[in-house]
């Protein structure tokens, strides 16, 4: 339980701070990069689920480099009403006349005396359907109208241009189109109601916005060159199909270069001269038109998506394997592009990106250190940890081989004397014998146990030097059991040997020797009186088997595999009075496994035990 508080109180101020970073990183203006994402969610949709120009009713006619070659010059004012009478001669819709207007309120580039100016402004006015559209829009409070000055006289119509040069992204691109500034309804609009009446009441307009006095939609961009386009010549030359115009809106403009207002830069491209002004109103018309502006989420919905993706950064750059992490937040931003773009194209819906973007990096940027700085000292307290481990281990190693080397002296005088005592020739009672006896056995036990102590410590310290012989297991094992007659005759214990003969081999014969007795012993030991232990040999394959096999009271199951762990006991020998310190079996393992052999156990609790060594033959 204790443990669990300080996590939670971390997750609580973790995400504490991803929230706040997240509100904090919401509020960096960075409309820049976000111009940047719409513009690719804007080509993408260009090129997407579109109408077919033929579907659309608008058609650019351009005076272009080419015009002036065949005009000898810009075309004058009667060439205009030429094209004009075979322009209206196929019934079009309207006809939008975008021209550059010079400072004294005249056409900049159509000339003519002023007799054919004069003629030009009557036939012009003669034709219903013809907009003469201006860039310029009629302020709130002006007395006059806009319009072109005498002899010409003619009205001219807001149709303005605006460029994002001053908010959003500031790069200057054209991204919206104004239909409304203050009461008047700008060109574009009325000329699209016609098509689709239901954009008349401005409430049905899709991704409406109020901005500065105005209402705005982003305009919902076709690929360059959608629009069927002729230039004026062909028109004036009768090259153009029969009814190309009939029932069309037709916007007429300039494509020659001479200034920036007849151009703007769009999401395809940045370039100020990327897209005539003509093209651009046709854009502007098939939006409204079409009424498919895209709509921006409330500001509250990328809010929330960017405090979502700081919580999650926050959480996988802290939480997660850093591999992993980067692999977890890598795919968020591949995600949350397609996701963005997804709403874009196919529901024409625009989530805020750049902000949750700033959040993956900011969040990881500033997390990654904090992280670094953590595992650094977890790492460093680790090792201090681990060096005082260590030196402890060693400081008892130390401990227990001087200790017992200082305890191995007096008991060898305790043996001394207590043998002393036996040889005198003065009569013991048979109570004192006893006591003499209890004496020796227990001097020898705690001999045993230092010399185990002392074998393990100088193991530890110094690891053993093996000094091989070609020696016969047999001998080594009938002398072993030679030695420990005496114990087994006290418990009335029957050793059985069944040897059968073998080749010799090499081997370290003290350390075998040591290996079988503790192996011996622990079988008299472990066993009732009366029981019989077995000893058996044989050769196998290339190795030699040695068994010893007894009838006592056996090894729980879960205590197995611990069995040869240093200064392990099972719990059911720590309850008998059978003295031990847990070292035998750890020593006779590591002495055979010296040998390159094996040592396994077989045994059932109550029903004996089985130790099995195995040794390599030599070749
Ligand atoms: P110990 O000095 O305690 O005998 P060992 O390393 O020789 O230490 O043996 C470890 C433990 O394995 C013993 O304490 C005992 O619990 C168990 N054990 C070893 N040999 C036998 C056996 N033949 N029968 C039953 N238990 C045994």
């Amino acid at each position: 339980m204790d443990n669990k508080k300080p996590a939670i109180k971390y997750v609580a101020l973790r995400l504490i701070f991803a929230i706040a970073a997240g509100f904090a990183i919401f509020n960096f203006k960075i409309d820049y990069l976000e111009g940047y994402l719409f513009d690719l969610r804007a080509i993408v949709n260009a090129y997407t689920n579109q109408i077919e120009p033929a579907d659309s009713p608008i058609v650019l006619v351009q005076i272009t480099p080419k015009t002036i070659e065949r005009f000898q010059g810009d075309p004058k004012f009667k060439d205009h009403i030429k094209f004009l009478n075979l322009v209206t001669s196929q019934n079009p819709k309207f006809i939008i006349y975008e021209f550059r207007i010079s400072d004294d309120d005249r056409f900049a580039d159509i000339t003519g005396t002023p007799q054919e100016e004069k003629e030009f402004s009557n036939f012009v006015k003669s034709i219903p359907n013809l907009i003469f559209s201006t860039q310029n829009l009629k302020m709130k409070g002006d007395i006059t109208d806009l319009s072109l000055r005498s002899p010409l006289d003619i009205k001219l119509s807001s149709m303005p241009i605006s460029a994002d040069n001053k908010s959003f992204s500031k790069d200057g691109v054209t991204r919206r189109l104004m239909y409304q500034y203050q009461d008047q309804t700008m060109t574009q609009a009325l000329v699209a109601a016609h098509f689709n009446p239901s954009i008349q009441n401005p409430d049905n307009i899709r991704g409406s916005f109020y901005y500065l006095e105005s209402y705005q939609v982003y305009i919902n961009y076709k690929p360059k060159g959608f629009f069927k386009t002729y230039s004026f010549e062909d028109v004036i030359d009768q090259k153009i199909p029969k009814e190309a115009l009939e029932g069309k809106v037709i916007i007429f403009g300039t494509d020659l270069e001479r200034t920036s207002k007849d151009y703007v830069a769009t999401p395809f491209s940045r370039q100020i001269n990327a897209m005539t002004a003509a093209e651009l109103q046709a854009n502007q018309i098939q939006t409204l038109i079409d009424n498919n502006a895209p709509v921006k989420v409330p500001k509250y919905v990328d809010l929330i998506l960017t405090i979502l993706t700081s919580i999650l950064t926050v959480y996988v750059t802290l939480s997660l394997t850093p591999a992993k992490g980067l692999m977890i937040l890598a795919a968020t931003l591949f995600g949350a592009s397609l996701f963005a773009l997804i709403s874009f194209v196919f529901f024409g819906i625009w989530f805020d990106l750049a902000h949750p973007f700033l959040a993956i990096f900011l969040c990881y940027y500033f997390f990654i250190p904090y992280r670094l700085i953590r595992e650094n000292r977890k790492s460093w307290e680790y090792y201090q940890k681990h060096k005082l481990l260590s030196e402890v281990e060693q400081l008892k190693t130390n401990f227990i081989s001087m200790m017992s080397h200082d305890l191995k002296t007096p008991i060898a005088r305790i043996t001394g004397m207590t043998e002393v005592i036996y040889k005198d020739p003065v009569q013991l009672s048979p109570h004192q014998r006893e006591a003499l006896d209890t004496i020796r056995h227990s001097s020898d036990d705690l001999l045993k146990f230092i010399n185990a102590i002392l074998q393990y410590g100088s193991i530890e310290s110094q690891g053993v030097q093996l000094h091989k012989q070609s020696k016969d297991i047999n001998a080594l094992v009938a002398d072993v059991v030679k030695k420990h007659q005496f114990l087994a005759n006290v418990k009335k214990i029957k050793i059985i040997q069944e040897l059968e003969p073998m080749f010799p081999t090499s081997v370290d014969p003290e350390l075998m020797k040591q290996v079988f007795s503790n192996l011996l012993e622990n079988a008299i030991k472990y066993s009732p009186e009366e029981s019989t232990v077995h000893i058996r040999t044989r050769e196998e394959n290339d190795s030699l088997i040695i068994e010893f096999q007894d009838q006592g009271m056996g090894i729980p199951q879960e205590d197995l595999p611990n069995i040869f762990m240093k200064f392990f006991r099972t719990h059911n020998a720590k309850t008998t009075t059978i003295k031990g310190s847990g070292l035998g079996l750890y020593l006779a393992q590591y002495f055979v496994e010296l040998h390159k052999g094996k040592i396994t156990v077989d045994s059932s609790q109550d029903k004996g035990s089985k130790f099995t060594v195995e040794l390599p033959l030599d070749k």
